[in-house]
């Protein structure tokens, strides 16, 4: 007999209503019952809070609506591997994709309360320091726009990168508490949560016949809670989880040590817990190296392949279809340590075989490559590996074998080829290398311009490409053109609108049809006074942040990104000196106004970095108070560079600086989110800049300096500052000026050792690109002085910018790469 019950219908809520009134009356029962405020003493973070809960409703309809569909089809389901998730503010992005915006705004304006006052006090999440987190929200949102089943994996970190302040122009770090005020965009899943262990010993367990199964015994543990936000694609149409991991103690309070008094002692495993997770490494383009970093990458790498494997067992019987269903994206090394772990998992928890573990792996994984800068590939010393991971180390050592009698097999590899191909480098104290791991255990290794991916076959990766040569491919990055065209420039957008109609919304290469606008001086007018207003809106926040008075007439020359010598700052405001020394030497001339503006980052223990931002401060404090400049030249460093002080800049630059030392910058994004929003860019050839100057066209970019080979020829070859420093007089003043200390009156050697770092080896070419910078600058000058041809090329850059969407690369990340 039978005697289950028959099925219940569970009904289904309807879907939500978007009538303004209705979105009205839901944010006053959010705020009263959700917040417990009454609507008459509701502080603006309330109402911010209330509305964003109105809307996530409507987000959650279709989050499960995407969920429950992926059951329903068995498609693939990709997984992103990210440690950074630069996410910035949701309030806008969500709303704009739910296209709720004028809605939510009505609703808010009849309760007396206005959507930009409160979208502003959203605090920015950023869970990551620049262009390779920046890179991770852009794909998860487009991901969703584009239809793929995928998931972020990464930590929610209580402090997100520091806030940075000035003080007497000194960058000084502060703790960023983006939590304070709780957050309520994202879900907290206890039932998701993962043990998660560090340390002890293996055992190996099993018969005379079978092979030996090893289990490892960590000598600490942790939880790994789950937290889930969910990102919404362009239109609603499908909507993704972001999972974010969080460590707890496995005993929250050890009774014990609180019954005999001890009870700071009591609170140990929490507190160890706690700081696994509190600090996102404000490292950038550089390894952080300490072993908490290694044990942030191990936690957050096995929380998500434990979360993956459950999900794979909840549809299917084992794992020898994983890597049909299961695509894992690895975001530069920082996950590599996944590749292990999926191994121990595969082998030492559900049983499979070795050989056929690693097929399975291999076939699963593929890797993105962010960096060449040989010091910035991240590698562990093998006994803090040992240690802290001991079965992964074993699992390394097993794969280590395998690889390299692959390269023995082949004839052609010489004890030097065999060196660089270990995942073990042997030149002093002993290495894991995780490029080397996330190489080999990756079906695909992917760069991100076509330049990077080719130095990247010549370079790091030159001789495992040659053992494995169909392995790296290209997939230039994007920039996802919703928030960084529709959401930030709205002036703009209208008036595509206006001009192309709509198509570009959904199809970013549409834009194309402006074209035939960009020498239509009705067309011209206008896209200048949508850029003059974006202008003025900065000059209003420089006012009100810095107190510092701005012409939104003057050219706005923005250099945005983190602090770094191979973004070369420095060659950017050694040139402000120089043009300083021009226009007070030449009063007689037409100098073109303009406002060099500056933001961004450095790492806290770069040194150079921080004495770089210094520089532009106290460079800045000269210039702008010298009468004999007139206000033809202002220098603006904005403190505290984030996605929110970007989306504001952005939109307002007329000359965007990506002028990288060739051959160091993988990408960029920054110069794409420019020339997009219809800014001229002055940059190398480097990084994504090459196909930019392709699809823009030569005429519409300015090109100046070194090349990547010229750069690589010229270091090994001997490069002599020295001599081209005298052979140019303007340099050598400027120079001379800066490391004399005329900017630095209250210490006049701070900046001594900086500039002799020019002189003696200018590893960044500063000296060896300066003469043709300053030239292309003047260039700049004359462009501007025609507004026609000015504003030709302006609006030819929004319009041949659509192939840089992050849609365009997700989509080949889906075709080429995961096969979703
Ligand atoms: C886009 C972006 C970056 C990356 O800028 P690059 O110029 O490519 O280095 C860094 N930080 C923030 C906040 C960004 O929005």
């Amino acid at each position: 007999m039978n005697n289950t019950l028959p099925p219940v219908e569970i009904p289904q809520p309807a879907p939500r209503s978007s009538r303004p009134e209705i979105m009205a009356e839901e944010i006053i029962e959010r705020l009263t019952y959700r917040i417990g405020k009454d609507a008459k003493v509701a502080k603006p973070h309330d109402w911010l809070t209330a509305a964003i809960l109105v809307v996530r409703d409507r987000i959650i309809d279709k989050w499960m609506e995407s969920t429950r569909k992926v059951y329903r089809t068995g498609d693939k389901r990709v997984y992103y591997l990210s440690l950074e998730f630069l996410i910035g503010r949701l309030m806008r992005d969500a709303v704009s994709n739910m296209e709720l915006l004028s809605e939510i705004k009505d609703a808010l304006a009849s309760l007396g309360v206005d959507i930009d006052v409160i979208a502003g006090l959203e605090p920015d999440a950023a869970l990551g320091n620049g262009g390779l987190g920046r890179l991770a929200a852009c794909f998860m949102e487009s991901m969703a726009t584009v239809d793929i089943p995928a998931y972020g994996y990464g930590i929610r970190y209580v402090h997100g990168l520091f806030r940075q302040q000035m003080a007497d122009g000194w960058q000084v770090e502060l703790p960023e508490n983006w939590l304070a005020h709780g957050n309520p965009w994202e879900f907290e899943r206890r039932e998701s949560s993962y043990e998660i262990g560090f340390g002890g010993s293996v055992e190996s367990v099993g018969g005379y016949d079978d092979p030996p199964r090893f289990v490892w015994k960590p000598a600490e543990r942790f939880i790994a809670m789950a937290y889930d936000t969910p990102i919404v694609g362009w239109r609603g149409k499908r909507v993704n989880t972001l999972r974010l991991w969080s460590a707890q103690p496995i005993d929250p309070i050890l009774l014990d040590a609180f019954n005999a008094g001890d009870h700071i002692g009591a609170l140990r495993e929490s507190n160890k817990a706690e700081t696994l997770t509190r600090v996102l490494y404000p490292a950038d383009a550089n390894p952080a190296g300490q072993e908490l970093r290694l044990r942030q990458e191990y936690f957050f790498s096995s929380a998500s392949l434990q979360d993956i494997l459950r999900r794979h067992l909840q549809q299917y019987p084992d794992f020898t279809n994983l890597h049909e269903k299961v695509s894992i994206q690895l975001n530069d090394t920082h996950p590599a340590i996944s590749i292990a772990e999926l191994i121990r998992l595969l082998c030492d928890v559900h049983g499979m075989d070795f050989d056929l573990a690693w097929d399975v792996t291999r076939q699963t994984f593929s890797y993105t490559n962010h960096t060449l800068l040989p010091e910035a590939l991240e590698s562990w010393p093998v006994p803090l590996f040992e240690r802290l991971l001991p079965r992964h180390m074993q699992i390394i050592y097993a794969i280590n074998t395998k690889i390299l009698l692959d390269a023995r097999k082949e004839k052609k590899f010489g004890d030097s080829q065999i060196r660089a191909i270990s995942l073990i480098d042997e030149g002093g104290d002993r290495r894991v290398r995780m490029g080397n791991l996330a190489f080999v255990g990756s079906h695909s290794i992917n760069g991100v311009s076509a330049l990077h991916t080719d130095l990247m076959k010549e370079t790091v990766f030159a001789d495992l490409h040659s053992l494995y040569p169909n392995r790296i491919n290209n997939k230039t990055n994007g920039i996802t053109p919703r928030r960084w065209l529709m959401q930030c420039n709205p002036g703009l957008t209208n008036l595509l609108r206006e001009a192309i109609g709509p198509e570009f919304e959904d199809n970013t290469e549409a834009l194309r049809a402006l074209d035939s606008f960009a020498d239509d001086s009705a067309f011209q007018q206008k896209f200048a006074e949508v850029k003059r207003q974006n202008k003025v809106q900065l000059a209003n926040l420089v006012a009100g942040r810095m107190g510092i008075r701005i012409d939104p007439s003057a050219m706005f020359d923005i250099q945005i990104k983190r602090i770094h010598e191979y973004k070369r700052q420095l060659l950017n405001i050694v040139e402000a000196v120089a043009l300083y020394d021009q226009i007070r030497s030449h009063p007689e001339l037409d100098w073109v106004p303009r406002v060099k503006f500056f933001a961004g980052k450095a790492a806290p223990s770069y040194h150079n970095a921080k004495l770089i931002i210094k520089l532009a401060n106290d460079v800045a404090r000269v210039i702008n108070n010298d009468p004999a400049v007139r206000g033809l030249l202002k220098v603006v460093f904005i403190p505290n560079y984030n996605v929110s002080l970007a989306e504001v800049m952005v939109p307002a630059a007329d000359l965007s600086e990506q002028i990288s030392t060739a051959g160091m910058e993988a990408s960029g994004t920054g110069n794409m989110k420019f020339g997009l929003n219809g800014a001229l860019t002055i940059g190398t050839l480097d990084g994504a800049n090459v196909e930019m100057r392709d699809h823009v066209g030569e005429e519409n970019i300015v090109i100046f300096g070194m090349t990547a080979d010229e750069v690589a020829r010229v270091r090994s070859e001997g490069h002599n500052p020295r001599a081209i420093i005298e052979q140019s007089r303007e340099l050598a003043q400027a120079l001379q000026a800066i490391s004399s200390g005329v900017f630095s009156p209250d210490d006049r050697s701070r900046f001594t050792a900086l500039i002799d770092g020019i002189y003696n080896h200018d590893w960044f070419m500063v000296a060896g690109d300066f003469d043709a910078y300053a030239k292309a600058q003047r260039d700049v000058d004359q462009i501007w002085a025609d507004p026609v041809s000015w504003y030709g090329k302006t609006i030819r850059n929004t319009a041949r910018m659509g192939w840089f969407s992050s849609d365009r690369t997700i989509r080949q990340y889906a075709s080429e790469i995961w096969r979703a």
